[in-house]
């Protein structure tokens, strides 16, 4: 079995590496925060001090950070994993990040005869607690036979959309819509709270019609309007991600004017101090400046079937 080293344990990579730990991976963990470390340990993952370090140790490395800057820093800076991964080593990139970064990635582990796979992750941290994360994956046939093991691991879901760099492109445009999804649900819900509607009511009848959505009816139920704001996906990873999709659609001359209305939109969350809530406090954020009740649905109320 392959040695398989974890750069980043946040919300989303403790999960997945808790899953891979799990299910008997031999696995070397790698954060700059000290808690999710110790709780891979914990599950049988062995420590390691720095990127390089992971890499010394592992024929497969996998990264889940924040942004593109953590994994040029982490993947490409003379301490960083490739200069010293060993021959034959892949690299599964599985973090939101520019396109332009996944590219890099490609390029610089061909220089060296490495091996690199994008991988970006599609749903939610819950998915990803659960072991059913959908994958996008850019890579070739046999790299990602290669990673298969521990994408099954991980998730439910593959998609391979074609060589290396389409994993991240489709990721962005997934995430145009999901997050411009919950800017509108936003929108509407304060509207609706503006006007006095009961929510409940108001859930049923955009459940029964076209205006429903995915993040209406999966997420927003058991976060924002339970009154859960503890992230899931923060506003600021929104707002980075929304960042990526104008950048990259500018980049391609395709206009995206809604995409550019909504990441101002998160900017201006971001400024109020709303950074670090999950995404569908964005109806929380609209509500707040309109000095409107913040929606919030019965204790135990569950979607209609
Ligand atoms: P997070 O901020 O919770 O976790 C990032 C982790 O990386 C943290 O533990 C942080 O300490 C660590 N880190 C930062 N810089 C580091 C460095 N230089 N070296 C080592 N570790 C470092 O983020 P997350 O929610 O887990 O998301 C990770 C990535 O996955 C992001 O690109 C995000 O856009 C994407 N994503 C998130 C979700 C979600 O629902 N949260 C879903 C799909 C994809």
């Amino acid at each position: 079995m392959e040695n398989v080293g974890f750069i980043g344990l946040g919300r989303m990579g403790k999960s997945m590496a808790s899953n891979l730990a799990k299910k008997g991976f031999s696995l070397v963990v790698h954060d700059i925060v000290e808690a999710p470390v110790k709780a891979l340990v914990e599950l049988g993952a062995k420590a390691a001090a720095t990127p390089a370090d992971v890499a010394s140790q592992c024929s497969i490395v996998a990264t889940m950070l924040p942004a593109s800057k953590e994994v040029e820093e982490t993947l490409f800076g003379p301490d960083g994993a490739m200069a010293h991964a060993k021959p034959g080593t892949l690299f599964l990139e599985m973090s939101t990040v520019d396109p332009a970064t996944s590219d890099r990635l490609h390029d610089e582990a061909a220089k060296r005869q490495l091996m690199a796979v994008d991988a970006p992750v599609g749903r939610l941290a819950i998915h990803a607690d659960r072991g059913e994360c959908l994958f996008m994956v850019g890579a070739t046939p046999a790299n990602l036979e290669r990673v298969m093991p521990l994408l099954r691991a991980m998730g439910t879901t593959i998609h391979h959309c074609g060589a290396g760099g389409t994993g991240m492109r489709m990721k962005l445009v997934n995430n145009y819509l999901a997050i411009i999804l919950c800017q509108l649900n936003a929108e509407a819900l304060s509207l609706s709270q503006r006007f006095g509607l009961d929510l409940v009511r108001t859930l049923e009848v955009l459940y029964g019609t076209t205006a429903t959505n995915g993040q209406l009816r999966l997420n927003w139920p058991n976060k924002v309007l339970a009154g859960d704001t503890s992230p899931g996906f923060t506003v600021d990873l929104a707002h980075k991600d929304l960042s990526l999709i104008v950048q990259a659609a500018n980049a391609a001359r395709v206009p995206v004017p809604v995409a550019a209305a909504a990441r101002e939109a998160f900017s201006m969350a971001r400024s109020r101090g709303y950074g670090q809530i999950d995404f569908s406090g964005m109806v929380d954020v609209l509500c707040d400046i309109a000095q409107i009740e913040r929606p919030r649905l019965p204790a135990g109320w569950t979607p209609p079937g």
